[in-house]
């Protein structure tokens, strides 16, 4: 049986470095084949707690991209496009459509808005219905917009989305932090396994790390292992622009916000009105002030990581990083302990 590897099972061994000031280092990816290039590997997950018209516009400025989620009529999302882009018609950013139903009529409408970026957000992306609606998509705007695509969690299936014509796929199946698919379902890899074993593809198809990134540690172990971006619902939650009302509380408790799983009962039944198989959970967060202050942090944790490593850019990271596996009781040494034997 084929043994896997989750973010806190490894370490990246210090390397020697010649980066003098971690500014030298250069974050940027390109984005696809049409000469876009994001300055910061991150991608913020198309969830009604995560992204909305602020996020994106925050996830832009900061040099990477924002995904708006689908749990809402179509004009609706439209018209957070629309916000978007009358702000600053440069702003480059996605949003998510379905696989069924009315995802053909969502994508015109995006695109209309101009929508750089389709995500086919589903949580099985190696699915026939997959396959049908990339081939639509293909075929209605042949190569003119962005086509991300998933979650998978096989070489297998990042082999076969590239080649029905996805653009960019989102690697991750069942580690989400507010994930419940291995509990409800038996099925999912470990996040960095995944990214590691659809790394070793021949396509050109952009590889997106999802699902369980808890740092910017995780983040650089996912780009060492060849992930060319990262996405993160966790992360971003319980920021002043991640969608949802701060839940305040009469005894001083600091305030929250929700964060929920998109097939959480309490998501599903807003969305659809009704249950079906659950798979996520839905909890709220502490409230944790401006995302720039986050993805501030996020970046130079990120940078620091490419300085240990002594790589200069994302490139050299993959190509130098030294992978160690950890025992457990590494993983106890690795975070910070000072309080547990007081
Ligand atoms: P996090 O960054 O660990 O919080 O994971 C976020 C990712 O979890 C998203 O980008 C999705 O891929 C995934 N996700 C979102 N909602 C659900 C759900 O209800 N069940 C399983 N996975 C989910």
């Amino acid at each position: 049986m084929k043994k896997s590897i989750c973010f806190d099972d490894v370490l990246l061994e210090p390397q020697y470095s010649d980066i003098t000031t971690r500014k030298q280092i250069d974050l940027s990816t390109p984005f696809g084949n049409n000469g876009v290039f994001l300055s910061l590997p991150l991608i913020s997950s198309p969830m009604d707690t995560v992204t909305g018209v602020e996020m994106a516009i925050e996830m832009h400025k900061a040099g990477g991209v924002g995904i708006l989620h689908r749990y809402n009529a179509i004009e609706q999302q439209s018209e957070m496009v629309r916000k978007i882009k009358d702000s600053n018609s440069t702003i480059f950013c996605g949003g998510a459509i379905g696989i069924t139903g009315d995802f053909y009529e969502r994508a015109e409408a995006l695109v209309e808005e101009g929508c750089d970026i389709l995500c086919l957000d589903v949580a099985h992306g190696h699915h026939v219905l997959m396959k049908q609606a990339l081939g639509k998509l293909v075929e209605r705007f042949e190569g003119n917009v962005h086509l991300m695509a998933g979650n998978v969690a096989t070489l297998k299936a990042f082999n076969d989305l590239s080649d029905w014509g996805a653009d960019s796929i989102r690697v991750g199946v069942g580690g989400g932090s507010i994930c419940s698919t291995r509990v409800q379902t038996g099925h999912g890899v470990p996040t960095l396994q995944s990214v590691f074993d659809c790394a070793v593809s021949d396509r050109d198809a952009i590889l997106i790390a999802d699902g369980g990134i808890k740092n910017s540690g995780d983040m650089v172990k996912a780009l060492s292992a060849g992930a060319d971006f990262v996405m993160c619902g966790s992360l971003l939650a319980g920021t002043a622009e991640s969608p949802g009302d701060m839940i305040r509380y009469a005894d001083g408790q600091s305030p929250r916000k929700v964060y929920r799983g998109m097939a959480s009962r309490e998501a599903q039944k807003t969305w659809r009105g009704r249950v079906g198989s659950v798979e996520g959970v839905s909890t709220t967060v502490p409230c944790r002030g401006k995302v720039s202050d986050v993805l501030h942090d996020l970046e130079w944790g990120i940078r620091s990581g490419l300085s240990y490593s002594g790589a200069h850019d994302l490139v050299e990271l993959r190509s130098k990083a030294k992978f160690i596996e950890q025992t457990q009781s590494s993983q106890t040494e690795s975070s910070p302990h000072a309080l547990l034997n007081f």
